[in-house]
């Protein structure tokens, strides 16, 4: 055996034939390059999934009908909403912050109130 034949990068088998060779086999290079894929993937996921999870939150507060809602804070915490993760941020009229998660915000009335809005983006 070929003290420097490499090993494949998906399963640590020994390489045989050329020494540039990185996988052993193709069902190897094809798993190696997929889970790299995923692994690139899965942060995004991880945080869209938060995002998409306080959009329908806030979107449940609003109905089909209403554009905008006065709820307590604790409202929105006892569902999970995810303060921490909103897509972007705008000023209203009177300079009060409205995060958003995509087309659906919230602003701090004060410490104990939320209005909830919906705009078109
Ligand atoms: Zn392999």
């Amino acid at each position: 055996m070929n003290p420097k034949s490499p090993y494949c990068l998906e399963c640590r088998d020994d390489i045989q034939g050329r020494s540039d060779k990185k996988f052993c086999s193709d069902s190897c290079r094809i798993a190696f390059h997929n889970r790299k894929r995923i692994e690139s993937v899965q942060p995004v996921r991880s945080v869209n999934l938060i995002l998409n999870r306080n959009r329908s939150i806030l979107l449940d507060f609003l109905g089909n009908k209403k554009n905008h809602a006065v709820l307590n804070h604790s409202q929105l915490a006892l569902r999970g909403f995810d303060f921490a993760f909103t897509t972007h941020q705008t000023k209203d009229a009177f300079g009060n912050t409205v995060s958003y998660c995509y087309e659906v915000g919230y602003l701090m009335l004060n410490t104990a109130k939320v209005r909830v809005v919906r705009n078109a983006v």
